[in-house]
């Protein structure tokens, strides 16, 4: 069986969740083998075989924390040139997009990127993509080279699937331009104790309804009765209420969540663009007409002033 490299994106050893679907993506394909580079390489092995992963390829130097992605870049050609995989397998992150932009460029090949699905084909894997703010899905399959495709989180769900996950040492030697962007500094957010927007199975935004920063509050209430992530049109971004970060949509995040709360937004073209994949859409819009209303699993016709809050309580109430 053909093996499928999938590019680990860890925190000092620590997996983090796109990772893990991408595992169980790549079963669909092919013998997941992992490439963990950095320090803690050598610890993701645990979580990677118990998702998978036949063999973890691990490399650690201090390059790929000094200097931005080419010697991960680096690491990955050598990982595919040992092994000749059917395909590689990167989140969809912006660091993640670079990489596979980079490795696709180096190799000759094609790439897929922003994925939410992808299937074994007769030709090769077969990759869904959602484009044109979701208007349509496509199916595309890379047809020169070693195929490089990224996915977006939440697009498939974690599952154990123990492996072997032999971890062997990766010989990699680093280009000239490997240490040509240094980072020269890394200032962590302020940890607001909630999951990455981009990667959280419950995404719950605020957009103009909202009407204020502080009543931003209620939507931050919700969320945390949930464990989800808070995000925000760009009107309410524009507006000063919430940070850029925290933007969903053609010109903020791109998020594809299990659950996707809307409060207070309209629905135009350029939010719907970064969360119409969601699998679950709930809007709370005092407008019956509002064009978000047309795109919902749910609607809620009414002021998110009395929705929201009695939201909470109920689920704060369920979960006892
Ligand atoms: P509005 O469209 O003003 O909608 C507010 C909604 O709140 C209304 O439907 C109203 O009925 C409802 N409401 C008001 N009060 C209440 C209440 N008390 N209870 C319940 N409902 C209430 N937008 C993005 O979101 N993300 C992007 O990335 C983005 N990129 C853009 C890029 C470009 C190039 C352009 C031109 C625009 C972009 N926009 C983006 C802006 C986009 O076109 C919309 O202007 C924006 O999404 C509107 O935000 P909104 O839905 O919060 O506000």
């Amino acid at each position: 069986m053909a093996e499928v490299l999938v590019y680990v994106d860890h925190v000092d050893g620590a997996v983090r969740k796109p990772t893990l679907e991408l595992l169980t993506l790549a079963r669909r394909i092919g013998e997941p083998v992992a490439v963990a580079l950095g320090n803690g390489a050598a610890d993701t092995a645990a979580a990677l075989a118990e998702h998978g992963a036949v063999k973890v390829l691990t490399h650690e130097a201090s390059e790929y924390a000094d200097y931005l992605v080419v010697p991960k870049v680096d690491a990955l050609q050598a990982a595919v040139e040992a092994v000749s995989p059917a395909a590689v397998l990167v989140p969809s992150s912006a660091e993640g997009k670079e990489i596979a932009a980079r490795l696709a460029l180096r190799l000759g090949s094609g790439i897929i990127t922003d994925a939410v699905d992808l299937e074994a084909g007769d030709e090769g894997p077969v990759a869904t993509q959602s484009v044109f703010a979701a208007s349509f899905t496509t199916k595309s399959r890379v047809s020169k080279g070693t195929p490089v495709i990224t996915v977006k989180p939440n697009s498939a769900a974690v599952e154990a699937a123990p492996a072997a996950g032999a971890v062997e040492a990766l010989s990699v030697t680093f280009s000239e331009k490997a240490t040509g962007t240094k980072v020269t500094g890394r200032t962590p957010r302020e940890s607001t104790g909630r999951p990455e927007l981009t990667e959280a199975a419950i995404v719950v935004s605020g957009g103009r309804g909202v009407n204020g920063a502080e009543n931003f509050a209620i939507i931050e209430a919700l969320a945390d009765s949930l464990g989800a992530a808070v995000g925000a049109s760009r009107a309410a971004v524009d507006a000063g209420w919430y940070p850029h970060t925290n933007q969903v949509g053609q010109t903020g995040k791109s998020v594809s969540p299990q659950l996707y709360i809307a409060s207070g937004i309209s629905g135009a073209i350029q939010h719907r663009a970064g969360m119409q994949t969601s699998k679950t859409i709930v809007a709370i819009n005092k407008d019956a007409e509002a064009p978000i209303f047309d795109l919902v699993d749910y609607g809620v016709v009414g002021d998110l002033f009395d929705v929201v809050p009695a939201l909470t309580e109920e689920i704060k109430t369920r979960k006892g």
